[in-house]
């Protein structure tokens, strides 16, 4: 503990920091509703020694001074560093201290006020962020009633000076045995009713207290062992710097670019083997669609107690796991973002695989990018944290250029396998020419034929899902959109819906022209249901699997699809980018990209970036065995630097094209970006409301004289959502912490308006 955070939650005073005068102790209490506070208690002397920070406590609120749960997130006194912002005079007094112990330690209350003050999100909602539900409502436990015999009853009963019946003494022989009893189980145990045990409550002669017990305990499943392999030159390097930091306890940010298949998770094993070795824990974050029964295998061959935190555990697993974690029955710690908070006691390494990953940030409030949660953690305690990435962020990757990280490069594949080679099929001269084949070029068909006659397998990406993706009238050109958003409605079969991918909203098929009538309304662009059905038309005995949100509904269909990829039971397997990140399948002898521009042409500055980095993650998934592989990516624009620079695997040239762009807008990583996103279901008040607000912004940075850039307000790319319109707000700032400035000042000058919400988006990820 530093010297600052000894004091911080040092609850006695320090005897040379008081004086009589100066004798209070006061509880600051964060709320996760409005009004979140914190507000600062006075505390009551009998509540003195149980109170302390990270307990919920009950307070009076406002006016009528209502009950209010909260969380205690500082004690103060005199001595305290913030104790000048504290009116001893003026408080109202705790009412209840409701937890006997912290339900968050020093560690992870320290994180929570670093999220709330980077994010600008209150405190007491990051608390409720990081603390799983089932850990507050202690899911998967029970109070229960023990017994006891009180202080010196056995020698008095031994020396006969008590009157009690024989079943009585039957009842205080057996608790005399030692044991937990509940009165249920005495009375079994004895053979007796519950009224000699009653009697002896009564009399003072047992003692009952209540205990908080698991209901059900779970098990840690655990695989059969398997032995490390053999690392190459390059892993052996990358692991001894990483091993070099876990040993001498320091903080260093690694930033490990390893192409697909160089091998990053063996080196992550190996180097937690090391923390294990010196009895600490570590968390390896992975998006969550990476938390594959392939990964889990992964470590826990390696590793006795591996919890594997994903989205499908209930509240009581989840408590169970976090209780676990906490007391260090854990030495890996393996899930999505919010595995950032697990409890470690004696945190060693963090790893984030696929650090590149727009998954790792949280699209609702706090909205935090796990990255920088890990790395403001990882510094604080004093670990090593390891990025992986075949692609990394550019954030991160400029990081390294800097050397505020340090780069590790695995550059080569394991076993000297090469890369596969990439081609491109230019999808305009296939449109120009007579053969027009759907959604499958002539050149993609053959290979497929091909690669399956090898006894290959194949992964095809399409990164749109449903059947047909626009619903459109030849007559008059209207294309069916949401009627609660700016979006066009997907056709899907199943059904014979329209859907929108963005609220869920779903009408029948339309036969006509909402718009003109006509009935000759029309489907086009294709989606991965259409694609299901053209490979299966054109591959009729081949077995086929669909992967994507529609198919992957239900807890474990992901696993069982892969699994029967992996025994080759399925030969072809398609769908969206949930396909094409870490999966590791030797047999895989081609991949192909159906249309790799379908997000190239976002209004979003990543969106370069985005596709760079879906088309080489997926053509990793190529090659990956003996027999090599290959990749074909269907494209109307070949010559687009990142579609040129995804076909030949180069990472290093796609930063060196895309970083002078960022650069001469300032934008990410060349300064930092806030987003203010403004909705209501007026269109009108939506606007005024922008302009406020950028007014606001501007007139805040000018009064605060820091440099930032107020971009906007404008209708945001997605102008309509859900029924409400939408306006944003861009922020850029070359100075870090400005923007949080500038925001906090603006926001005590914004007229909140009840017909219009905002929310702020510090590093926003979507732009849309
Ligand atoms: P990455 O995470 O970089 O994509 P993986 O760690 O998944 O790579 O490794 C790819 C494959 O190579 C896995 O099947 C893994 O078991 C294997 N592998 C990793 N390191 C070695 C090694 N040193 N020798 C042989 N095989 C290895
Ligand atoms: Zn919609
Ligand atoms: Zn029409």
């Amino acid at each position: 503990m530093s010297q600052d955070q000894q004091q911080l939650f040092d609850t006695e005073p320090q005897p040379w920091q008081l004086d009589d005068m100066d004798d209070w102790v006061a509880a600051r209490v964060a709320f996760s509703e409005a009004p979140y506070g914190p507000y600062d208690y006075e505390i009551p002397s009998p509540l003195e020694s149980e109170i302390q920070a990270g307990v919920r406590v009950e307070v009076p609120l406002g006016r009528g001074n209502r009950h209010l749960k909260g969380y205690c997130v500082a004690v103060i006194n005199a001595g305290h560093p913030d104790a000048a912002s504290v009116n001893p005079r003026k408080l109202k007094p705790v009412r209840r201290v409701l937890d006997r112990k912290p339900i968050i330690g020093w560690r992870l209350l320290e994180l929570a006020k670093w999220i709330s003050e980077y994010y600008l999100c209150p405190l007491g909602t990051v608390i409720e962020t990081i603390v799983p539900p089932g850990v507050r409502d202690n899911a998967g436990t029970r109070e229960i009633l023990f017994l006891a015999l009180a202080e010196g009853v056995m020698e008095r009963l031994l020396r006969d000076e008590l009157k009690i019946s024989p079943k009585q003494r039957l009842v205080m022989m057996q608790l005399a045995q030692g044991g937990d009893w509940t009165p249920r189980e005495l009375a079994e145990t004895v053979g007796c009713t519950q009224a000699p045990i009653s009697t002896l409550r009564r009399k003072g002669l047992i003692l009952a207290s209540t205990r908080r017990i698991q209901t059900r305990t779970h098990e840690i499943p655990t695989e059969d062992r398997t032995a490390n392999l053999e690392l190459n030159a390059d892993q052996q390097f990358v692991l001894n710097e990483i091993v070099a930091m876990v040993e001498s306890n320091t903080h260093q940010s690694f930033l490990m670019h390893g192409i697909t298949g160089s091998g990053k998770t063996e080196v992550y094993i190996r180097a937690i083997q090391k923390v294990v070795e010196f009895g600490r824990q570590a968390i390896v974050l992975v998006p969550e669609i990476s938390l594959t029964p392939q990964t889990r295998q992964r470590f826990r061959a390696r590793f006795d107690r591996v919890a594997v935190l994903h989205s499908h555990l209930t509240a009581a697993q989840r408590a169970w796991h976090w209780q676990q974690i906490s007391e260090g029955n854990v030495q890996v710690v393996i899930g999505a973002r919010s595995a950032v908070f697990a409890p470690t006691p004696h945190l060693g390494l963090i790893v984030l695989d696929e650090e590149h990953d727009g998954s790792f940030k949280q699209d609702k409030a706090p909205r935090y990018h796990a990255r920088d949660v890990a790395r403001w953690r990882a510094e604080k305690e004093s670990v090593p944290l390891v990025l992986g990435s075949a692609t990394p962020s550019l954030e991160s990757w400029a990081r390294a250029e800097q050397g505020t990280d340090r780069l590790l490069s695995l550059p080569n594949r394991v076993l000297d396998l090469p890369l596969p080679d990439v081609a491109t099929i230019d999808l305009r001269i296939d449109f120009g020419g007579r053969k027009r084949t759907g959604p499958i070029s002539q050149k993609l068909r053959q290979e497929i034929r091909a690669a399956i006659n090898d006894g290959g397998q194949v992964i095809l990406l399409l990164n749109r899902r449903g059947f047909s993706t626009r619903i459109q009238c030849p007559a008059c050109g209207h294309v069916e959109h949401c009627p609660d958003c700016s979006i066009p409605m997907t056709h899907h079969l199943d059904g014979n819906k329209a859907i929108c991918h963005y609220c869920d909203h779903q009408i029948p098929e339309p036969n006509r022209c909402s718009d003109c009538g006509s009935p000759a309304i029309k489907f086009w662009g294709v989606g991965t249901q259409k694609l299901e059905r053209e490979v299966q038309a054109a591959f009729p005995d081949v077995p086929i699997t669909r992967m994507d949100t529609d198919t992957m509904k239900k807890p474990g269909s992901h696993e069982k699809a892969l699994t029967a990829f992996r025994e080759g039971k399925t030969r072809i397997l398609l769908g969206t980018q949930m396909i094409a990140k870490g999966l590791d399948f030797p047999n895989v002898t081609l991949v192909g990209v159906i249309n790799a521009d379908s997000a190239l042409h976002f209004p979003d500055f990543r969106a370069t970036e985005r596709t760079f980095g879906l088309v080489t993650q997926v053509a990793g998934r190529s090659g990956r065995g003996e027999r090599g592989g290959r990749v074909l990516v269907q494209t109307f624009s070949p010559d687009a630097p990142a579609i040129v620079a995804a076909t030949r695997h180069d990472y290093i040239g796609f930063a060196k094209g895309e970083l002078p762009n960022r650069k001469e807008y300032h934008y990410p990583p060349f300064g930092f970006m806030a987003r203010i996103v403004i909705r209501g279901e007026s269109s009108t008040k939506a606007d005024q409301m922008s302009e406020h607000i950028a007014d606001a912004l501007t007139a805040a940075a000018k009064t605060l004289e820091l440099p930032v850039d107020v971009l906007g307000p404008a209708p945001a790319p997605v102008e309509k959502l859900r029924g409400k319109f939408r306006f944003h707000i861009q922020l850029l700032s070359p100075q870090a912490g400005a923007l949080q400035a500038v925001v906090t000042h603006a926001k005590s000058t914004i007229k909140s308006h009840d017909d219009v919400q905002w929310i702020v988006d510090i590093d926003p990820q979507d732009m849309l």
